[in-house]
């Protein structure tokens, strides 16, 4: 093929611009901003093309994800079942935008969504459905839910997704919800009945049952079947779409919403060249912030080489639960706009979305453009990072799994953001590690944390301990390590070693208490020797707690700075005094290098949000790390900061999350916060002589003194982001 023909071939959108020409780079490697118009089914007939090009060109976009097929299809597919748009009337909606896309330079994502088909499809295919123990197929109104275990997936959407790789050539394919029925629902279909016992040898599940080994393998089995998906339809898109067509399902930033759907994210990403996040908008309870840990936690297991895009709302989606989503009125700009500054902090690429191609509300197709301008102009130091953190707060998806069961928001989420909402309310960088590479990464970490992470294997404790061993440090609590990776009770805490602490019970920490009017006491003549543990509370004698504790055996030689005071009543005022002011049992246990809090002091501070958890959690950070915190920022506010370095320079963000909606969403309004007083550890590479803000533009004059670099940040509306080299 000559250069010529390729170019006419390219913008007759028949061939892919998969690799770069010049550099060999994988289109995945190189699309940073992205683009979704979610097309409704009404759109065929009002889709202004030319009107989008123009956006994809003003918001500095390189790559379109364009609906294909699945639940409905914007081509005239050969496949008589695959539901046409209601207004298609023929028209090859799909191949024309991939034309234009491609016309324009842009990487083109094909979208499917196969969890579910119209009722002519359930007609005449009933074995491929999803089933319900009465034989009854499951619905999601009026269409059906296809079983992942049929012909649907392993005979005929591979034929689709070939079907559209020859007549468009896309680059890869998206999938909204590929992984079928959720962890909720039991499939009792044929397939299921069949493959299940072919190959867990066992009889489907009567019900949900933790406990019961046949409800463990159909979780086992369930996850496999997933990524089995995921590996039968890359084969099939690069069979037919060459090396570099790949296939990647939609995935939430959220464990607990990927436990559900029985989606592995460790075994994901290690399948995955690009990772594409369905992970929209902040809710209420995880805040903004919570968009910086996503993209961190992912990077974790993807590596930081690679891109993670995720799929931004700028339409007024829900932040709590209830809340209706308009899926055709504009957020406001602000709070879509934090969203995005919180995901490019912890390494997401942008990617803006809007549900429908013709909108009355214009307002928000003018939210992204400033920030992708923003993007565009700067993205070389957006990427191709390696994160700076002294504390490694340790998760496992299996933790979420079979210590959470039923339970994860409270057991596995609820301490996680709390002690992750202390590090960052401290300005403490910190990055989230699988507990199944703590070998492999911690080497980075002066501590980890290990927030109620009930379910630990004994490999995974085994890394903690040669943490230690190496001279880390640990911070602790509640049930973390009590029970094995099927959530069975070990009688002890594996790590009771290290703990100085022996679990007062074998169920210890599994049941999410009701909040109680408890305390805990300061040991006085501990004030002054357990270095920063109980600083800024000179003034006081006791904390509020919140949480029940029992009485627990303890190692000799360890120190406990603080002791449960048992509930009392709060009303009337008459009755609220204690009843019993002092006991001996522990509330917080430092033993060596680790610090153990029987007390759900995270969990509590996730729920309460107390000033005095969120500065014993700090407290306890700083008497782990030591003085090899890499980073002070000093001024008022709340500063989310994330700190990386770049060949031979340092990157700081610090994201303004001072704002008049700081606890109900949306944010309309900026409250710029500085001036700010930053302090970076220089590692022996990075010789700073400047620092530049990338968003105000500003100079800062910088001091450089016992390999520390200190600048003055004068004024941040949004966020910043420093480069310092
Ligand atoms: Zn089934």
């Amino acid at each position: 093929m000559t250069r010529r023909n390729f170019i006419e071939l390219a913008a007759a959108g028949t061939i892919a611009a998969t690799v770069d020409a010049d550099t060999g780079v994988p289109w995945y490697r190189k699309t940073l901003r992205w683009g979704q118009t979610n097309i409704t089914e009404r759109d065929p007939e009002r889709y202004d093309i030319p009107w989008w090009r123009e956006y994809w060109k003003r918001t500095s976009i390189q790559g379109v994800i364009i609906n294909a097929g699945g639940i409905v299809a914007y081509y005239p597919s050969k496949f008589p079942l695959q539901h046409r748009a209601e207004f298609l009337n023929g028209r090859d909606l799909y191949g024309e935008l991939t034309a234009a896309a491609r016309a324009d330079g842009l990487a083109v994502v094909a979208r499917m969504d196969s969890n579910r088909t119209a009722e002519d499809f359930f007609k005449a295919h009933g074995d491929w459905f999803a089933r319900q123990k009465s034989g009854e197929p499951y619905r999601a109104e009026d269409k059906y839910v296809t079983c992942v275990n049929s012909p649907y997936y392993d005979e005929y959407l591979p034929e689709v997704l070939k079907e559209i790789i020859e007549r468009s050539h896309p680059d890869g394919f998206a999938d909204n919800s590929w992984s079928g029925l959720a962890r909720d629902s039991i499939c009792y279909c044929e397939n299921c009945a069949r493959k299940f016992k072919d190959q867990a040898g066992a009889v489907l599940p009567d019900k949900k049952d933790w406990s019961s080994p046949a409800y463990r393998k159909w979780i086992e089995w369930n996850y496999q079947r997933r990524l089995e998906i995921w590996d039968l339809n890359n084969r099939a898109t690069k069979a037919a779409g060459g090396e570099h067509c790949i296939w990647m399902g939609m995935n939430s930033g959220s464990i607990t919403a990927e436990s559900h759907s029985f989606r592995d994210l460790k075994e994901i990403c290690v399948r995955s060249e690009m990772l594409l996040l369905d992970h929209q908008s902040r809710t209420e309870t995880t805040g903004f912030q919570e968009n910086g840990d996503a993209g961190k936690l992912v990077h974790g297991l993807l590596g930081w080489d690679k891109f993670a895009p995720e799929s931004m709302a700028l339409y007024q989606a829900p932040s709590r639960a209830g809340q209706m989503s308009f899926r055709l009125a504009s957020k406001p700009p602000a709070e879509a706009q934090m969203w995005m500054f919180e995901g490019i902090a912890g390494g997401i690429q942008p990617w803006w979305h809007h549900i429908g191609a013709y909108h009355e509300d214009r307002r928000a197709y003018h939210t992204a453009e400033p920030v992708f301008r923003w993007h565009k102009e700067h993205e070389q130091y957006l990427i191709n990072r390696q994160p700076i953190a002294a504390v490694g707060v340790v998760w496992s998806q299996r933790n979420t799994d079979y210590f959470g069961r039923d339970d994860a928001a409270a057991l596995v989420d609820l301490p996680y953001r709390g002690m992750t909402e202390a590090l960052i309310k401290a300005r403490i960088p910190y990055l989230p590690v699988n507990a199944d590479h703590i070998s492999r990464d911690a080497s980075q970490f002066k501590a980890l944390v290990l927030p109620n992470v009930g379910a630990l294997s004994d490999a995974q404790c085994a890394s903690i301990r040669e943490f230690i061993k190496k001279g880390g440090a640990l911070v602790a609590t509640g049930a973390s390590s009590l029970y094995d990776e099927w959530g069975d009770s070990r009688q002890d805490f594996a790590l009771a070693d290290l703990f100085g602490a022996h679990a007062p019970a074998p169920d210890f920490g599994r049941h999410a208490g009701q909040p109680v009017h408890s305390y805990l006491r300061l040991t006085p003549e501990l004030r002054s020797r357990v270095g920063p543990v109980l600083r800024g509370f000179e003034e006081t004698d006791i904390l509020p707690f919140g949480g029940t504790l029992g009485s627990m055996r303890l190692d000799p030689g360890v120190t406990v700075p603080l002791t449960f005071i048992p509930p009392f009543p709060v009303y009337p005022p008459e009755t609220a005094w204690m009843r019993t002011p002092k006991t001996d049992i522990p509330a917080l246990v430092l033993n060596g290098r680790t610090a153990y809090l029987p007390a759900d002091i995270d969990s509590q501070y996730g729920r309460d949000n107390l000033a005095d958890h969120a500065r014993l959690l700090a407290n306890l950070m700083h008497w782990a790390v030591g003085d090899a915190m890499p980073l002070e920022v000093r001024g008022p506010g709340l500063i989310d900061c994330h700190l990386y370095h770049q060949n031979a320079r340092l990157i700081l963000h610090l994201v303004n999350l001072s704002n008049e909606a700081a606890w109900r969403a949306p944010i309309e309004e900026w409250i710029p916060i500085g001036p700010l007083h930053v302090k970076v550890k220089l590692p022996p590479h990075v010789h700073a002589a400047s620092a530049r803000g990338l968003v105000s533009a500003a100079t800062m004059p910088l001091s450089v003194s016992n390999g520390w670099a200190s600048f003055e940040v004068k004024s941040i509306r949004d966020h910043e982001v420093i480069v310092i080299g």
